[in-house]
C-alpha cells in the first residue's frame, strides 16, 4: 500500500501546543485534513490537552477527520528514555488523570532543575523562556532548546541537544519518569492501546532493541511504531520483522511536531506486508465479522 491512493492515511502520533508542537489543536485537525489524513491521533508529551479543543474544532469545521484521543508517555528503562504512545485512551479516566498529573510534576521539577544547570552554566533565565515558549503547555527539552537557539547558542535544534541538552551535557538533569510496565498499566486502565515510539530513535544496539521489544510484549504491551515517514526503508522492513517477531500489532506516525520540510502529517506512511495496524484493535477488519483483537 502507497500514501498514493485512496485508502485512509492513518497518522497515530503528532504534538500540539499542548506540548512541544507548534500548530495548535485547531490549527493541527485542519492540517491534517489537508494532507488526506483520515485519522489522526494526537499524542503530546504526557498530556491530553489539546484533545478536547481538536474534538470541538473537528465537529464545528465538519471536517471528515476520526480523531484518536492519545498522548506520549515518557518512561525510563534500563536508564534509557523510552516514549510508550496511548492510543484510544479515556481521557477523562481518573487514574491517568492521575498518572499524567505525577508526570506533570516530574516535568516541571526537572525543568526547574535544567534551568538551575544552564543558569550555573552562565545562561539566566531559561525556566522563565521555556516557561514562556510552552505558553502553559508542558514543559520539555524542546522548548529549552528553541530558548537556547533565541539566545543565540546555537543554530539548530540538532545542535543545541548536542551541546547543551542531550545525556551528559551541561543542561542535562537525570530525568524520573515512570517505568514502562506503569505505563502500559495506566494505558490499559483507560482503555487505549500500548506502542513502543519510533523504536530507532533511541540509539540502541539490535541487542538492546529486541531486549526492549521483547520486555514491552512480555509487559503486555500491544504495538510498537514500524513506520515513520523519515527513516531508511531497512529500518522499516527490520521493525516489521520485529513485530511480528515478538507478536506486536505495528503503528505509523510523523511525530509531527511543526511545519518543516522533511517531516508531514501523514507523509510516507505505510506498513509493509505481514504486520497488523493497530487500529485493527478497534476496527472491525473489512473482510471480517469479528473484531480482528
Ligand atoms: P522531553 O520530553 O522534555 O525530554 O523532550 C523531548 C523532546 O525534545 C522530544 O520529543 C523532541 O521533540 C525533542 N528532542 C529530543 N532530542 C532531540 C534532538 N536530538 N533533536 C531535536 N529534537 C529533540
Ligand atoms: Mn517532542
Ligand atoms: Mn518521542
Ligand atoms: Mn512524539
Amino acid at each position: 500500500m502507497s500514501d498514493t491512493n485512496f485508502a485512509v492515511i492513518y497518522d497515530l502520533h503528532s504534538h500540539t501546543t499542548a506540548s512541544d508542537g507548534l500548530l495548535s489543536p485547531e490549527e493541527l485537525v485542519h492540517r491534517a485534513h489537508e494532507m488526506r489524513v483520515g485519522t489522526l491521533a494526537i499524542t503530546d508529551h504526557d498530556t491530553t490537552e489539546a484533545i478536547p479543543a481538536a474534538q470541538a474544532e473537528i465537529a464545528r469545521a465538519g471536517l471528515p477527520l476520526t480523531l484518536i484521543t492519545g498522548v506520549e508517555i515518557s518512561t525510563l528503562w534500563e536508564n534509557h528514555e523510552i516514549h510508550i504512545v496511548g492510543l484510544n485512551v479515556d481521557i477523562q479516566h481518573p487514574a491517568l488523570c492521575q498518572f499524567l498529573d505525577e508526570q506533570k510534576q516530574r516535568r516541571q521539577l526537572r525543568a526547574q532543575m535544567i534551568a538551575e544547570r544552564l543558569d550555573k552554566a552562565q545562561i539566566p533565565g531559561a525556566w522563565e523562556g521555556a516557561l514562556a515558549l510552552a505558553e502553559g503547555g508542558a514543559v520539555t527539552r524542546a522548548h529549552f532548546a528553541r530558548f537556547l537557539i533565541a539566545q543565540g547558542k546555537a543554530d539548530t535544534i540538532g545542535g543545541v541537544f548536542k551541546k547543551y541538552l542531550a545525556r551528559g551535557k551541561t543542561g542535562y538533569v537525570p530525568p524520573q519518569w515512570c517505568t514502562i510496565d506503569q505505563a502500559i498499566d495506566v494505558i490499559h486502565h483507560s482503555g487505549g492501546k500500548a506502542v513502543v515510539a519510533h523504536p530507532g530513535r533511541y540509539n540502541l544496539s539490535a541487542k538492546w532493541l529486541k531486549r526492549l521489544l521483547a520486555y514491552f510484549a512480555q509487559c503486555g504491551g500491544d504495538a510498537m511504531e514500524v513506520a515513520q515517514c523519515q527513516q531508511a526503508p531497512d529500518e522499516r522492513t527490520q521493525l516489521a520483522a520485529y513485530a511480528q517477531q515478538y507478536g506486536l500489532l505495528a503503528s505509523q506516525g510523523s511525530d509531527f511536531h511543526g511545519p518543516c520540510p522533511w517531516i508531514e502529517l501523514g507523509r510516507k506512511l505505510w506498513l509493509p506486508a505481514g504486520v497488523e495496524g493497530v487500529w485493527k484493535a478497534w476496527e472491525p477488519s473489512p473482510n471480517s465479522k469479528e473484531r480482528a483483537v
